[in-house]
């Protein structure tokens, strides 16, 4: 069985950006197990393993167009420190949810002069190439249940009580 729209994937994997720094990684966890072609993974990755096998090992290398997109100018911002009320502490990586236009966007805080804090709305790996290190472990078919709750059950998914 190969990867598919529908099927049910398990994947190990380490994510590197160009300077070979370890963003994320499953390894020593369980697997990222999910739906394939519902849009959970970026669209670079989904696509890299379409067709594949379990036991398939790959390295992708995925642009930001087809990961989480090029860094939006706009999303940044300067804001008077005054305006962060009930947050005591606020740093350089601090990340909080914040209501914009589009409704709560996650903002971090990227710099902070004098009373001017910068927040950035970009998702945190906008603007930059990602390369995963892909090992397929399972590939399956879902149950119903697993479909219609649009997410995957056990090992790597969703543990409902
Ligand atoms: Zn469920």
């Amino acid at each position: 069985m190969v990867v598919a729209h529908n099927k049910v994937v398990q994947i190990h994997y380490t994510l590197t950006n160009d300077s070979g720094e370890v963003l994320d990684s499953s390894s020593g966890g369980e697997p990222l197990a999910y739906i394939h072609g519902n849009g959970n993974l970026i669209p670079g990755l989904e696509k890299a393993l379409e067709g594949k096998g379990a036991g398939e090992k790959l390295n992708v290398k995925v642009s930001p167009e087809e990961g989480y997109g090029a860094k939006d100018p706009s999303l940044v911002q300067d804001v008077p420190r005054r305006a962060f009320k009930g947050i005591d502490n606020i740093s350089v990586g601090l990340q909080f949810q914040a209501d914009s236009n589009q409704g709560p966007r996650m903002v971090t805080v990227t710099r902070i002069v004098g009373d001017m804090v910068t927040v950035d709305g970009n998702h945190p790996l906008a603007g930059e190439s990602l390369n995963f290190d892909v090992e397929i472990t399972e590939v399956r078919d879902p149950s119903e249940e697993e479909l219609s709750h649009g997410h995957v059950h056990g090992p790597g998914g969703h543990h409902h009580d």
